[in-house]
């Protein structure tokens, strides 16, 4: 049986364990090199005001170009990482990798960040993130901080804490994921949220479920109601844009408007002939 050790450390095994497990255990320890020989790489989706079909920002999403097994998907990798506790070095990679690229652009767009749950629990998450901002020069409002339902549930009181020191460098949080978690309501009424992301589960049927289509509506009427935009997540086609848009939702990301892009493709797309202003989007 799989035994872990500690929260920090790789799971030792046994020759009874299955092929699944030593598989995770090959590829927890294929992590730790992978991340210093430079296989991780951020691929960044764009996300667009709905009236305007505007660039508003961009979500950072985090790739392993694994040297013999391709491209492992976020789905695959993250959960191991989360795991063996090797989600706060790579999580710390992702933050100051995407934030040093945001602050290279010339247009003032947000970048959207994904954290995992045990980054939030730490407690020198506003010190590292505070320290990243500095050494890069990213101006803290540019900078959204994507959390889940289950990055708050362990410790309510000590992730609001976090939270709010976040919130006092001036980043912004985000609520990803929403609809799909325990109690997404409750969750809400405690936390400070400056974004609500729908979940791609709901945009999926939006068109062709009465149930989701409902659900969708019901969220931006409350969001509206406490004051805070709503983004939704895996927009397709132009049936579901019309429909967010004739529902009030405020901003879209989703293949309708481009896949995540490699940096190299996201520098061309910003670095375009828009003047620099020195306003930062809403919504
Ligand atoms: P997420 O944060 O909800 O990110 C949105 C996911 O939906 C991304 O998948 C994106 O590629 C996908 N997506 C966006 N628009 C569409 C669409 O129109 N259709 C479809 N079918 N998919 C769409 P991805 O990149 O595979 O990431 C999956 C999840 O992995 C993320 O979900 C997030 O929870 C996690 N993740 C990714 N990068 C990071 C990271 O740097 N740190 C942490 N902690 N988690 C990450
Ligand atoms: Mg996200
Ligand atoms: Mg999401
Ligand atoms: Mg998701």
């Amino acid at each position: 049986r799989a035994k872990a050790t500690g929260t920090n450390e790789i799971c030792f095994y046994d020759m009874s364990m299955d092929r699944q497990a030593r598989e995770r255990n090959a590829l927890a320890m294929e992590m730790r090199s992978g991340l210093e020989r430079g296989e991780f790489e951020l691929v960044y989706q764009q996300q667009n005001n709905v009236k305007s079909g505007e660039i508003i920002g961009f979500e950072a999403l985090l790739r392993w170009n694994h040297p013999s097994r391709g491209r492992v998907p976020p789905s695959e990798f993250i959960p191991i990482a989360e795991k063996t506790g090797f989600i706060l070095k790579l999580g710390a990679w992702v933050i100051e990798e995407a934030c040093r690229e945001a602050a290279s652009w010339t247009r003032p767009l947000r970048l959207a960040v994904n954290v995992a749950p045990q980054q939030l629990a730490k407690d020198n998450l506003p010190g590292l993130v505070g320290e990243i901002l500095e050494r890069t020069g990213l101006p803290p409002q540019r900078l959204e901080l994507e959390i889940t339902e289950s990055g708050i549930v362990a410790d309510q009181q000590h992730a609001l804490q976090i939270i709010r020191q976040l919130k006092a460098l001036g980043v912004k949080i985000a609520m990803d994921d929403y609809g799909t978690g325990y109690s997404s309501l409750s969750t809400l009424q405690l936390f400070p949220f400056d974004k609500i992301k729908i979940d791609r589960a709901f945009i999926d049927e939006v068109v062709t479920s009465r149930q989701s289509a409902a659900i969708v509506h019901s969220t931006l009427i409350l969001a509206a109601s406490l004051d805070i935009p709503v983004l939704a997540e895996g927009v397709e086609n132009a049936e579901q844009l019309d429909f967010l848009l004739d529902a009030g939702c405020e901003g879209v990301q989703g293949f309708y408007y481009g896949k995540p892009l490699a940096r190299a493709e996201v520098d061309a797309l910003v670095r375009g002939p828009r003047p620099v202003t020195a306003t930062v989007p809403v919504g």
